[in-house]
């Protein structure tokens, strides 16, 4: 495996565990805000991340290569509002996708076909993200600042279930 490449994948595994980290924390934040439904929906998205990292972590190991684990850093947001972790949700996934591509770059330099195969399921699952935390903000600022509206978002993301991701790697 081309070197680039290499160093690009490894790293990524850390950016997937910071955005479980991350999500992990807005969970938190819902709960105690009272807001089940909307920590149920993150802590989803948490299990989610932390799968993505694994794939990484097994795409290495099935190329013989080393994984380097390196320190997960404090979620980096400020709970002013309810929708300011809508918000920064969405501005991470974009850092997120702009990473995948970085990588998919490198892997079309080096002619890493393989790569870039593993990558395109990641390609896709980015688009989907986008789309999840654009939706988000849409329905907070439709329905955020009406109590009753608010209970029935909450409880329709309550209904959010964890399930394993739909690329299998060997
Ligand atoms: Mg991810």
């Amino acid at each position: 495996m081309n070197d680039n490449v290499y160093r690009l994948l490894n790293d990524q595994i850390n950016m997937e565990f910071y955005s479980a980290y991350l999500y992990l924390d807005f969970a938190n934040y819902f709960a105690f805000e009272g807001l089940d439904g909307f920590a149920n929906w993150y802590r989803v998205q948490a299990q989610e991340e932390h799968d993505h990292a694994m794939l990484f972590v097994q795409y290495l190991e099935n190329n013989g290569k080393k994984i380097e684990l390196k320190s997960i850093g404090k979620p980096d947001w400020a709970p002013t509002d309810r929708m300011e972790p809508l918000k920064k949700a969405l501005e991470h996934e974009m850092q997120v996708t702009a990473s995948i591509d970085r990588i998919y770059t490198a892997a079309v330099e080096a002619k890493d076909y393989r790569t870039m195969q593993v990558l395109d399921w990641f390609v896709r699952e980015q688009g989907e993200e986008e789309k999840n935390a654009n939706d988000m903000i849409t329905k907070m600022k439709l329905y955020g600042a009406d109590s009753k509206a608010l209970y029935l978002l909450n409880n329709e993301l309550k209904e959010r279930t964890y399930s394993t991701p739909s690329l299998q790697l060997l």
